[in-house]
């Protein structure tokens, strides 16, 4: 069934007040997803620093709970941590039950590893079922999407991976990569190259912020996030989103 991976699905522009998927105008966002991972995750912290760069890391619970000391090092060099989820697990057709349980349990081990209330969440693969959309709307956190997928997973040459990333993407969009899995060390042999053609472009990556505030507008028309004034300014079937 195509329309299962549409992006953003068509339905979203009718749930904008709890989906979405640009953010707000004067940075582009880097989010790197499915960490945190020994491997590469460190690096992936290192290369940003050298950057000057922060991001977005939307975190699986298992992963933060089998390496705390991992999370807690993404949180102190001051990048955003988001939800998700605990394991991967497609929420597409699971119940808000299923999906609250998935939230909040991610929440409370991203909490216990780092002190941080993560308040962002990015369902596995993108996929947003009934389920789901009722239980973000009783937490009230909401599903933070993407713009830009330059598919970092497949096996790419690095260049290519670059102009993925950076050739349409304009001011409010928010980049989706991994900081894990087999696409990892092309993400991370291309980052500088990302980060700097983007710069070119005039754009300025920045992380997004714990603190979103929503407002009813089509996905892809007009920002939906705000950073929070109290932190200051400071991401199988279908592949592996
Ligand atoms: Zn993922």
């Amino acid at each position: 069934m195509s329309f299962l991976n549409e992006h953003p699905p068509r339905w979203a522009a009718k749930f904008s007040e709890w989906i979405v998927v640009r953010g707000p105008a004067g940075g582009v966002y880097l989010t790197f997803d499915d960490g945190p991972d020994p491997d590469t995750t460190l690096r992936f912290l290192d290369q940003l620093a050298s950057l000057d760069c922060l991001a977005t890391f939307f975190m699986l619970g298992e992963k933060v709970a089998k390496h705390p000391s991992l999370a807690r090092r993404v949180a102190e060099t001051g990048h955003t941590i988001g939800i998700h989820g605990y394991t991967h697990e497609s929420w597409l057709l699971k119940s808000s039950e299923w999906v609250g349980k998935e939230i909040e349990r991610t929440r409370s081990a991203i909490f216990d590893a780092t002190g941080v209330n993560a308040t962002l969440c990015r369902p596995p693969y993108g996929r947003i079922g009934p389920g789901a959309l009722k239980s973000v709307r009783e937490l009230g956190l909401p599903f933070i999407l993407w713009t830009i997928c330059p598919d970092d997973w497949k096996p790419t040459p690095p260049a290519d991976l670059v102009l993925r990333a950076t050739e349409k993407t304009h001011d409010g969009d928010i980049i989706l990569l991994h900081d894990s899995g087999r696409g990892a060390e092309t993400t991370l042999a291309a980052l500088p190259y990302i980060v700097s053609a983007l710069r070119d472009k005039g754009l300025k990556p920045i992380s997004l912020f714990t603190t979103v505030i929503l407002n009813p507008s089509p996905p892809g028309t007009q920002s939906n996030c705000h950073p929070s004034s109290a932190m200051g300014e400071e991401s199988r079937s279908g592949g592996a989103l």
